[in-house]
């Protein structure tokens, strides 16, 4: 990242963006923290990811995802478009590298819900700005009874969607943060220290040693 992508939301002091990475296996809430946390913070906007899944009720082409055929999907990794990409289930899914960098010129924090594949691979390429944040569920059950009342899958889907789960969830010590989501409200105000912590980090803070050398000189 440049000088120049940078804001300054911490008084005068010009500050570095970062990329913050949600994933969990489905259900285990990560969606509703990630609502919560763009709703109440204007410093962070979603990545919106583009996939080949089939929209869910509700779900809003270009707010949820951006919802393309495989054909288009195979056009956008070959060109190049997509900072990260992997298959999860039987969809493809994949972040657009021309937004991120466009919210990043923007002096935006940018939040991924991601899987640990996507992950691994801005880890590849942007460790630096990296924040990765593991949300599991408090148990079994829990996930199972989320995923059922969710009642936007088949249950066909929830069924191998708890199987896949235990395979998301070994990935969990790749991750810088890991959150048992017991709570909502409390899980979110996790995620909102960590970024406020990650925020603060001295290196992100791009303009504080020219403001401390104006500081020395007047003492
Ligand atoms: P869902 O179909 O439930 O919306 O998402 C399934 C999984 O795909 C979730 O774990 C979600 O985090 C992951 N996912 C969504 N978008 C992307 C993406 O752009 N890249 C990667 N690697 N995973 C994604």
């Amino acid at each position: 990242m440049s000088e120049q992508e940078t804001h300054k939301d911490q008084g005068k002091i010009e500050r570095r963006g970062l990329l913050l990475v949600l994933s969990s296996p489905s259900g285990a809430g990560k969606t509703t923290i990630a609502r919560h946390l763009l709703e109440s913070d204007p410093g962070i906007s979603l990545s919106v990811s583009v996939t080949t899944r089939v929209a869910r009720p509700g779900e809003v082409d270009g707010v949820d995802y951006r919802f393309v055929d495989r054909q288009q999907f195979e056009a956008m990794r070959l060109n190049g478009e997509l900072l990260e990409w992997a298959q999860v289930y039987d969809n493809c899914y994949g972040t657009l590298r021309a937004p991120v960098e466009a919210m990043l010129a923007r002096g935006q924090d940018v939040l991924f819900d991601i899987d640990w594949q996507g992950a691994q691979q801005l880890g590849e390429k942007m460790a630096r700005d990296l924040v990765r944040v593991f949300i599991l569920p408090p148990s079994v059950q829990v996930l199972e009874e989320r995923l059922k009342r969710r009642n936007q899958d088949s249950l066909d889907t929830v069924a191998r969607r708890m199987s896949e789960a235990a395979f998301q969830i070994s990935h969990w010590a790749e991750y810088d943060y890991v959150i048992v989501n017991t709570d909502v409200s409390q899980s979110l105000s996790s995620v909102r220290s960590i970024l406020h912590a990650e925020r603060m980090k001295r290196e992100r803070q791009l303009g504080l040693s020219s403001f401390v050398r104006s500081m020395q000189k007047e003492l």
